[in-house]
């Protein structure tokens, strides 16, 4: 098989995760082609986080596989019930091609900006300092951050240390991108500069997998739109299809102006 023809970067199929007795995801698979941008919506509660984080394996789901490019990420589970990734090597080199970016910026507060940009391409991907250095500055210019190298995260606003987590998840040059909830945990007034960035990257044509309660946003920059309920996909689609022409009518109380 010629690797270079595979036109996917992301393959979720018939995953299953439970927490205890609690079965959250109950058999979910969507794919996302290079370049595409994929919507995750639903409830608080369906399953959306746990979703995105079998994808890198933060929770890893019972059943079910993860296409990354050409690799495949497998379970294993062992007699007791405990479940493990099968290959942590493989999961290791496949994360570094995944950047994450949560609702909670996780950044390093005792470190500058440029530090936090930096030191996984230094330290994992064992790029120079200077190199990095010179990455990292073209990266917080492109969101909006060349003022603020030397700032550490806590004098920054919210919105400002989302968009530090964003150019540190590119810093690595990730195949996909994968957002939970990116806004979730600003001041209203700063959404629209996280967005802007999220829009930037869908238009270079990025692969990115994004949950959101964003509706007017997910409509503007998805290829697809997953609608989740109960750890399955209720109804999935075009952005059109989902939103103007909503079958369920679980999704169509969702999209009712309360949410
Ligand atoms: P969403 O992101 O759509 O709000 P989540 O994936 O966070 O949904 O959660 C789905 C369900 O899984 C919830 O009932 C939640 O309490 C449960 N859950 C999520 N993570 C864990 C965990 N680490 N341990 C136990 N239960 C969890
Ligand atoms: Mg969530």
């Amino acid at each position: 098989m010629n690797h270079n023809q595979n036109p996917y970067a992301v393959q979720v199929s018939n995953v299953h995760k439970s927490f205890k007795d609690n079965e959250v995801l109950k058999g979910i698979s969507f794919s996302a082609k290079k370049g595409e941008v994929i919507s995750i919506i639903g409830a608080s509660g369906s399953g959306k986080s746990t979703l995105l984080r079998c994808i890198n394996h933060l929770v890893v789901p019972e059943q079910g596989e993860i296409h990354i490019g050409d690799d495949v990420l497998r379970s294993v589970v062992q007699r007791g019930g405990r479940v493990s990734t099968a290959d942590a090597k493989l999961l290791d080199r496949v994360r570094e091609r995944l950047g994450m970016v949560f609702q909670s910026f996780n950044l390093w507060s005792h470190r500058t900006v440029l530090q936090n940009v930096t030191e996984g391409p230094i330290h994992v991907k064992g790029v120079t300092r200077d190199e990095a250095n010179r990455y990292a500055l073209e990266l917080l210019a492109k969101v909006g951050l060349s003022d603020k190298t030397h700032a550490y995260p806590a004098q920054l606003s919210g919105g400002q240390q989302q968009r530090v987590a964003i150019a540190r998840a590119l810093a690595m040059d990730p195949d996909v991108m994968l957002f939970d909830e990116p806004t979730s945990a600003l001041d209203p007034e700063m959404v629209g500069e996280v967005l802007r960035v999220i829009r930037d990257l869908a238009l270079e044509g990025r692969t990115m997998i994004l949950v959101t309660h964003e509706m007017k946003f997910a409509r503007e920059v998805s290829n697809h739109v997953i609608f989740m309920h109960n750890g399955l996909t209720e109804e999935a689609g075009t952005p059109e299809d989902v939103f103007d022409k909503p079958k369920s009518e679980r999704l169509r109380q969702f999209l009712t102006p309360l949410h």
